[in-house]
């Protein structure tokens, strides 16, 4: 599956939930969410069949993979993963997925979404443990130190990102003076404010 390169917004409206792909635009009623909570297309608005339970799972596993940004190619192989190591299978996915550099970028506060914070990744801003990492996918672990780079620490849409910061996530510590942050330790599930059906997507797996 080729990464999806129309309107964020549609997506959400195609979700029927609000995924947070557009930064501080998805706080604002200017949110099409917000203004349009129904369906895209010519026949958004029409009446809903009643979804088979396969159709159900795969919605969960579409939105789960549009908040992350994250490939079919790829999100199968977390699948693999969360289902290998020990512990809940969903608990594993979405902590495989918190992890993800990009992921730890945003909630630190360091870019306004997913998207922004991968891109900013991909060009070179940031190291992990000292060493410039530059792919968005790369899983952190407790302990790992992230830090803007030297030469990107004026970059206006990190400092921008972290006037209007949300709210931090237990797992994770942040330094804004010094633009680092850490991985304090692993993320439970309760604490990852995600909407998210994990359960439904692992079965979405188990099945195909
Ligand atoms: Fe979704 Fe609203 Fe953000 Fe657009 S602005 S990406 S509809 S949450």
């Amino acid at each position: 599956m080729s990464r999806y390169t129309g309107p964020n917004c549609r997506l959400c409206r195609r979700e029927g939930a609000k995924l947070f792909l557009k930064g501080e635009r998805c706080t604002l009623e200017k949110c099409a969410f917000e203004r349009r909570s129904y369906g895209p297309g010519q026949h958004g608005q029409g009446m809903r069949r009643k979804q088979s339970e396969y159709s159900v799972q795969l919605r969960a596993k579409q939105k789960l993979a549009r908040i992350y940004g994250v490939r079919e190619g790829q999100f199968r192989k977390y699948y693999r993963e969360s289902t290998r190591v020990p512990g809940v299978s969903g608990d594993n996915l979405l902590r495989l997925l918190e992890s993800r550099l990009d992921s730890i970028v945003y909630r630190l506060g360091l870019a306004p979404s997913r998207k922004a914070a991968r891109q900013l990744v991909r060009h070179n801003h940031f190291t992990v443990n000292g060493r410039r990492v530059n792919i968005p996918s790369y899983l952190t672990s407790p302990g790992d130190v992230v830090a803007v780079v030297e030469a990107s620490r004026k970059l206006e849409i990190i400092h921008e990102s972290l006037r209007r910061s949300r709210e931090l996530v237990p797992w994770l510590s942040v330094d804004k003076a010094n633009l680092t942050g850490t991985v304090v330790e692993r993320c439970n599930r309760e604490d990852i404010p995600t909407p998210a059906e994990e359960q439904l997507v692992i079965e979405f797996y188990s099945r195909v």
